[in-house]
């Protein structure tokens, strides 16, 4: 029996069943977080129903159960990011949290005055304003790779960047705001040939194509359950086991420790020394569940299929007058980033709710992007394996109305 088209797969998304406004629900709001598939919704209340119990320590059979299902979870995220070990992987609330532990654990044990962090034009408010509060601390400064007219990334300005005082390179693997597929092999490489470490923001990239950190050679990862069909408040940090070894806590808590005594405390060995507290369990749980629900349709093909859907969509706005695209760079991910003459996002936002379909409006916590292209936002649409062609004719015919209401269906 041959496999299901791509786009099939939306039947095992419950929530995609539910009419939005009295319509066909269009779901092309992925890019801030995914709907989830039954099998993940399932696993999370199995383990309420089934497994329960806070882990490590735990003396009861109960605790020992959920103990192991929290460490296969790390070791289904070990896999999903092609690390060498289990033990690299640091589970956190999510993209934003594991680079604040990146900034405040390694940051502030090795940024000192005059070191430079090198950030990209295109991050996410999540990798500006960590590195912001801890270069600030450190007397470190940031430098910044501008954008193109077509939002890449300036190759010859970041190696020009680049130089005996980098000490991090802060990158996004995918950018949520231009859909940017950025060449990050070729930046950790650039990046460790001046001795610099290279922390990439995999938020939007995970859920999209296969990534593996070995290959890629970074020396920190960090993406969302959420944004990849799992749990919210579940997410996790790659990092190379010799730096998170030498890296300080950065919350103290239960779990963490070694020894304590008030006369001082001794830690853990990682990652338990960076998952203070007891973690998110049952979302660790739901996200290995996402995971092998990704790996059973295959990463690549999900790729390929939104890749197609981009295409498709790509050609169909270009042809709507007055509408253009913000990020054309030739290598994208499922995402569209646009503005319509005299429509403000928001509106157009609005008017296409009303017709089922969901995009976001903003900024998209990527202020820096809006700024260098002179705009106060964009609409984006964003696009994941359920969707289909069925969801771009929504879009196409919701924009068409939203010039129509506006008075702005230029005459051709
Ligand atoms: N980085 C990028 C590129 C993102 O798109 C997002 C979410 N929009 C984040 C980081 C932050 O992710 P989270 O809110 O799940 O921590």
């Amino acid at each position: 029996m041959s496999m299901p088209a791509v786009a099939d797969f939306a039947r095992d998304f419950p929530i995609l069943a539910r009419p939005v406004r009295g319509r066909r629900l269009a779901y092309l709001d992925n890019g801030a977080t995914t709907h989830k598939p039954e099998a993940v919704i399932e696993a999370e209340s199995r383990f309420y129903r089934e497994s329960n119990a806070n882990i490590h320590r735990g003396v009861h059979w109960l605790s020992q159960h959920a103990t192991d299902l929290y460490e296969q979870a790390r070791e289904r995220v070990r896999g999903l990011l092609g690390a060498a070990r289990a033990d690299e992987i640091v589970f956190t609330r999510g993209t934003t949290e594991a680079i604040n532990l990146v900034a405040y654990s390694w940051g502030r044990a090795n940024l000192r005055p005059g070191d430079e962090i090198v950030l990209t034009g295109m991050e996410h408010h999540s990798n500006i304003v960590p590195w912001q509060l801890v270069a600030g601390q450190a007397g470190a400064t940031i430098r910044v790779v501008p954008l193109t007219d077509s939002g890449e990334l300036r190759l010859d300005a970041y190696e020009a960047l680049l130089g005996p005082r980098t000490r991090l390179v802060a990158v996004v693997h995918v950018s949520n705001a231009l859909g940017t597929v950025n060449p990050v092999a070729r930046m950790i490489e650039l990046a460790h040939a001046v001795g610099a470490r290279v922390l990439v923001d995999g938020a939007q990239a995970v859920a999209h194509q296969p990534v593996d950190v070995q290959a890629l050679g970074c020396d920190f990862y960090a993406f969302s359950g959420h944004k990849l069909y799992g749990p919210t408040g579940i997410g996790a940090l790659y990092a190379r086991s010799e730096l998170l070894e030498a890296m300080p806590p950065w919350q103290g808590g239960g779990d963490m420790i070694r020894t304590v005594a008030f006369e001082g405390s001794t830690w853990a060995e990682p990652p338990q020394r960076f998952e203070a507290g007891t973690p998110n369990i049952a979302g660790a749980i739901g996200l290995a569940a996402a995971i092998d629900y990704v790996a059973a349709i295959g990463l690549q093909r999900i790729a390929d299929h939104e890749h197609r859907l981009l295409e498709h969509a790509t050609a169909a706005v270009e042809r709507i007058p007055g509408l253009r695209l913000i990020g054309t760079a030739p290598e994208k991910a499922g995402i569209l980033s646009f503005v319509v003459d005299g429509i403000h996002p928001h509106d157009l936002g609005t008017i296409l709710d009303a017709e089922g379909v969901a995009i976001r409006a903003g900024h998209h916590c990527a202020m820096p992007v809006m700024t260098r292209f002179g705009i106060p936002g964009t609409a984006r649409a964003s696009f994941a394996l359920y969707n289909d062609e069925r969801d771009v004719e929504a879009l196409v015919a919701g924009i068409g109305k939203a010039q129509q209401m506006f008075g702005r269906r230029p005459h051709r």
